[in-house]
């Protein structure tokens, strides 16, 4: 069933060449089809449109047509029934005689459809050296963004190393500051140490001071807060933002 229908909906279109009007004696194949006169034309009986400026200008040629193909809306106004023959340039359309002349396009831009082609096809050759400028343009944009993609890479790189820098710093102060605390210890330790072996009371009494600030000194050693602030690790921020790009 499907198949009988698939048949019958594929139509066998004939090719037949349109003629020339104008040759009465034989069948001429048409080259053309003039849309003002609705003729089709052979190539001998073409040559007075081809040569003749009004006629070149005024009567529009198109591949060959058979008659029932010029009635379509292509080629004549849907208002008036006349051929499209000018091109307002105001509003991007055919237009007819008729319809040149009324208000809507009175004071608009009308060519015929020769001069139309022309004056767009060169509109359009403008628009192509423009847009080749702007192609160059965008090669400029393009080796602007390697150069900044360059420039980030390098900060990247310096930001990191000076970061790096910043958590040596920040490590050499916390071993600084243990060796300080441990050795406060020991000193307290060598002066108690140096006070007992001293056995004449004068002696130990004096040196009992030194011993006293020394213990004083190992007792306050707090080995988790009071890392000792100083200049070089303050000094790596500034730089950062000053440098850093
Ligand atoms: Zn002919
Ligand atoms: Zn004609
Ligand atoms: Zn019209
Ligand atoms: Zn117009």
């Amino acid at each position: 069933m499907s198949t009988a229908g698939k048949i019958k909906e594929e139509p066998t279109q004939e090719f037949q060449p349109v003629l020339c009007d104008m040759c009465l004696d034989a069948q001429v194949p048409a080259m053309k089809t003039c849309l003002k006169c609705e003729i089709s034309m052979c190539a001998q009986h073409l040559q007075a449109h081809l040569t003749t400026p009004v006629l070149l200008q005024t009567h529009p040629l198109t591949k060959p047509t058979a008659p029932g193909g010029l009635s379509s809306g292509a080629v004549r106004c849907p208002e008036h029934g006349k051929l499209l023959e000018y091109y307002c340039l105001d509003d991007r359309t055919c237009v007819c005689v008729s319809c040149s002349i009324e208000d809507q396009h009175r004071l608009h831009n009308m060519k015929t459809l020769p001069s139309a082609h022309k004056v767009l096809v060169e509109k359009l050759r403008e628009e192509m050296i423009e847009l080749a400028e702007r192609e160059k343009q965008g090669e400029a944009l393009k080796s602007w963004e390697t150069k900044q993609t360059n420039a980030l890479e390098v900060s990247t790189e310096y930001l990191v190393k000076r970061v790096a820098a910043l958590r040596d710093i920040a490590l050499t102060k916390v071993q600084r500051s243990v060796t300080a605390r441990l050795g406060a210890i020991q000193t307290a330790r060598q002066n108690i140490e140096a006070a007992l072996s001293e056995e004449d009371a004068h002696m130990f009494l004096q040196k009992f001071a030194g011993v006293h600030e020394a213990v004083e000194k190992a007792r306050a050693v707090d080995f988790i807060h009071g890392l000792e602030e100083e200049a070089e690790r303050t000094e790596v921020v500034p730089d950062l933002l000053k440098n850093g790009h």
